[in-house]
Formats: C-alpha cells, structure tokens, sequence
C-alpha cells in the first residue's frame, strides 16, 4: 500500500445531471479552499437525455450537503414536492396503491407495526397499511407542509423529495459550481491519450486541444466514453429481468390549478408511463419493451394519455438495463448513466449519482490510486444497484396481469435468488431484513409488497402476546392524528406559491 501526493487536477467529462451534481459537490468540498481544480468538458452539440424528473428524500440530503436553501431551489427548478408514488394497473387492472416515504405506523413493544396490521387485517378490524402512512394520508389529499425539527410534532414523521425540471436543474448546479471555481469547457471529446499502464492522461477535443488532468470522472452518459470506450470494463447485461429497454416522452400543459404532491406510475401493455407534475408542466414519458411493443404504437399510447396538449415533439430513448463490471477503472470513475442504467421505475437514477459522489468523496483518491479504494468502491456501488435491481423486478413480478404477453412474462419469469428469499420470507410470516448498505428500507418493500397483493400468509407470533383490543386502539389514534395532521397542512399549490414569494426559508 502506497501515499501519494494529494490530486490537483480532476476532470469531469460530461455536463448533465451527473457531472453538474459532482461538480457542484467537488466545488463545495475541495474547490472552495482552492485545494482541487475542477475542470467540466461537455458538448452543446450532443445535449444530455433530458430526462429523469422525480427523486427520492436522500436528495434533500445532497441538497444540505451543498447548503442550497430549498425555496429557492423549487424556484430555480419550476419544481415541486413528491411524498409517494401512485401505483395504477400494477397489481390489476383497475387496482391502485401507493408507495409513500417514510413509515407505516410505528413498532410496538418493539415489533414491527407491519405485523400488527396483518393480524387486525386478518380479523378484518383494519383499512389498509395506507392509512397509517402521513406521505400517503398527505398525497391523497394534496397537500403538503415542510415538517418541523421537533421531533415529537406528528409531521416530524414526512418523509419527501422533489420533482424537478431537468434542464433548469443542470442549469442551476451549473451556476452553483461555476461560482465556487469549477472551469467548464465547451467541446466534443474526440479521444482520450492513455499512458502505457493505461491510465488517462488527457481528453483531446475535436479541434485538438487538450484537457490534462489526475483523475477522471466519466460522465458522459450512456455512451461510456472512458469507461466502457477506452477502458473496456465490459457490461452486467439484467435486461432479462428488467424487460423494458425504450421511453418515448414528452411533456404536456397542466390541466387544472392543483399539483399532485406525487408521481403516477400507470402500468402500461408492455410497460408504463409516468407522469411528474411540475410548476409549469408535466413531464411524462412511456417506458415499453421494444419485444412487445413498436416505437409508434407506444407513442400513440403516451399521446392518447396526456393531461393536457404536447408541449413538444415525443422523443425516443433507448437504454439496456445493466451496470458497468466495475465502476471505477485505473484513474476513472464512472458515474451516472455512464455508470449504468436500471430504468427510470422508483426514481433511482439520480440517487446513484448522489450515492457515488458520497462514496467517491468518503474514497476519494491521492496520485498513487491505492487499488483497495477502487475496489471498496466498486462493492459498494455493486451492491447498491443489485439491491435497486431486486426492488425493481419485484414491481413486473407481482403482477396478477395476465392480459397480456409481455405481463404473462413478468409474472412467470425467473427471478434473482436474493429477491427470492426476500419475497418467500415476507410471504411466511411478514419478515424483512434490509442487506447491508441498502438503499430501499423495508417500509419501502412493505409498501410494494403488500399493494401489489404479496401478503403474508401470517404474522410474527411474538404479535400475539400483545393485547390485540390495546393495539386497534392505537392503530385508529394514528389514523385520526395523521389524518387531522394531514388536513391541517396548506394544499401543495399553497406551499409551492409561498415557497416562490419566499426569499428564503418560511
Ligand atoms: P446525460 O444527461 O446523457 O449527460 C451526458 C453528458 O455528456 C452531456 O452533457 C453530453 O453533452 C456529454 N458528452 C457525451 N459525449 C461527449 C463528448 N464526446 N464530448 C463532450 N461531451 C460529451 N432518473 C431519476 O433519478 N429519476 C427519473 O425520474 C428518471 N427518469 C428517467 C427516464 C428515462 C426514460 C431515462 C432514460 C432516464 C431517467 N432517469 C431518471 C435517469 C436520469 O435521466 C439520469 O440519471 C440523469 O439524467 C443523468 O444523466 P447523465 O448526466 O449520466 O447523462
């Protein structure tokens, strides 16, 4: 094991959500003290996806770690609030559930209040998990109220995350981090030099000049310009598991004053469509697989299924679900798309991005690039897509749907024998135990598990030494607090339009 000298010089390769989220942190981290310079290479000409609207709480972390006031970011972004996701025609057709943040109820007597319900549910003395859910209770009421510090206030409970514009998101990091020193240059990368160990050693732009730096960051989406270009890692191909491989989006005029403090997630023939509501607009897009469906066909579907007329022409993406073999080669590291891909389901793309950026700054190299810190890296960003790739697959598996072919092959396929276990222990008895590092908790898994119709058969017998007229008393105490809570908070409009009149914080 070797030090070396600290880095000066690390260049990012690509200016889309990805690059402008790491240059922002890096500006924010190292850039500020003048200790790192930070250099940005894009293309105009090449653009980004354009996509990837919706994210998940951790992000309001990100946001605290960059110290950006949150008013002013819906400001900046046309943004708005997201407590849950909608689920409709997952489970079957006509069938609807929710996946809100945060928890269901809370433990009694130390056992988890999930078990609780299933037994009271089991005696029909129960509505369903929702209700016990203040994002959910909140989402279907539309509204929406920043929760206090205080701990013992019912909405210290709320659990949210945003939806944004991406373009005006990317503008806005671009901003933040050009303020703290981050350099940004236009202009196509034509190759990359490599030293004899492979290493990179500079970025050569089409009319020829050239970017030097330490260390790399390949964010130059799907195309994988250093990672899989020049370094070759090769590609863990789950497209098997996670059948889609195309969206056609667009975006469309509001129809109507109130904004939905949640994404809808609509199953679809041979896939689904979603649809984020921002200030201005609403992003929506249809995610299918090009086995069962023509580009035309589900064009005409997200057409027939806007709230109000097209702002602009659909446009086609094409992806193959599947993650780099390792995500940081040598002296590049590979983030975003340029990372890999799952599909845009739970919203997890951006929170790889963010998850990598706090991995790479907790490892963050000097110029011997010590081998161990690549490799931890790389176990942990394996393990955080494996674990997003289960959560996901379980969403085209527990389906009833057999209307068509493409849900006959979800519901029938083979699936990883770590979401096996995970569905055959939550079948038995309702138990659940989050692997190490992993991104979804089990009131995440509960929320899917259960809406998509995989209930457990029984419940942990530990419930039963618990007096069971004591517990339905406090399930409906929970229910009348969350509901008076959620009827007390202003409606999601309200909230934005004082957050836009606000110079800062409320
Ligand atoms: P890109 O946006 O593709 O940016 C690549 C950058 O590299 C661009 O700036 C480009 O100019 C530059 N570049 C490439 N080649 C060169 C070159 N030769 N020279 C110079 N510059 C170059 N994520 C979520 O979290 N939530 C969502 O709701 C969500 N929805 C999605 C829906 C779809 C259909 C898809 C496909 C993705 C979705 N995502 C979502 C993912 C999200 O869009 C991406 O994670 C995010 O946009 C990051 O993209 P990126 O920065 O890695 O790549």
């Amino acid at each position: 094991m070797s030090i070396g000298a600290p880095l000066r010089n690390v260049v990012i390769l690509g200016g889309g959500t990805a690059g402008w989220m790491l240059a922002a942190a890096l500006s924010k981290v190292f850039n500020a003290k003048g200790a790192v310079n930070v250099t940005l290479v894009e293309s105009e000409e090449i653009g980004r996806v354009g996509v990837g609207e919706a994210t998940i709480p951790p992000i309001t972390a990100f946001n605290a770690l960059l110290g950006i006031d949150e008013d002013e970011f819906l400001r900046e972004t046309r943004g708005s609030i997201k407590l849950a996701i909608e689920f409709v025609d997952w489970t079957r057709l006509g069938h609807t559930y929710f996946h809100p943040f945060g928890q269901f109820g809370f433990d009694i007597e130390a056992i988890k209040f999930h078990q609780f319900w299933r037994k009271l549910d089991l005696m029909g003395r129960t509505p369903g998990i929702e209700a016990y859910c203040l994002a959910a209770v909140a989402s279907q009421l539309g509204r929406f109220e920043r929760p206090p510090p205080d701990p013992r206030s019912p909405l210290s409970a709320l659990k949210y995350a945003f939806h944004f514009d991406a373009a005006l998101y990317a503008r806005y990091l671009r901003r933040f981090a050009e303020k703290r020193g981050v350099r940004r240059i236009e202009g196509k990368v034509a190759d990359a030099v490599q030293r004899s160990d492979g290493f990179i050693e500079a970025l050569v732009l089409e009319d020829g000049r050239r970017v030097e730096g330490e260390f790399f960051v390949d964010c130059s989406g799907f195309r994988g310009l250093l990672i899989e270009q020049k370094l070759k890692v090769g590609f863990v191909d789950w497209s098997h598991w996670l059948p889609c491989d195309r969206a056609v989006a667009t975006q469309c005029e509001s129809a109507g004053a109130s904004i939905t403090p949640f994404t809808r997630a609509t199953a679809r023939k041979a896939g689904w469509q979603w649809r984020i509501p921002l200030q201005h607009r609403i992003g929506t897009g249809h995610v299918f697989s090009s086995a069962h469906m023509s580009d035309d066909e589900a064009a005409a579907t997200l057409l027939a299924n806007l709230d109000g007329p097209a702002l602009v022409d659909p446009w086609i993406l094409r992806f193959k679900a599947g993650r780099r073999k390792k995500f940081w080669d040598k002296n590049v590291v590979a983030l975003g798309l340029a990372g890999g891909f799952l599909e845009p389901l739970e919203s997890t793309s951006i929170h790889l991005i963010q998850a990598g950026i706090t991995r790479l700054l907790a490892l963050f190299p000097d110029t011997a690039f010590n081998p161990v810190e690549a490799e931890e890296y790389n176990r942990l960003m394996t393990s955080q897509y494996e674990r997003i790739r289960d959560f996901l697959i379980l969403h085209y598996y527990a389906t009833e749907r057999n209307d068509t072919e493409f849900w006959n092959q979800c519901r029938t396929m083979s699936i990883p024998d770590t979401l096996r276990a995970k569905i055959d222990l939550f079948r038995a008895r309702g138990r659940l135990f989050r692997y190490e590092d992993e991104l979804f908790a089990d009131a995440n898994w509960i929320a899917v598990l259960i809406g998509q119709n995989f209930v457990p058969e029984g419940y942990d017998p530990l419930v039963d030494a618990v007096d069971i007229n004591a517990v339905a008393q406090k399930f409906e105490r929970i229910r009348d607090v969350f509901e008076r809570t959620a009827a007390g908070m202003p409606t999601h409009r309200m909230f934005l339009n004082r957050a836009a009149a606000s110079g800062g914080r409320p």
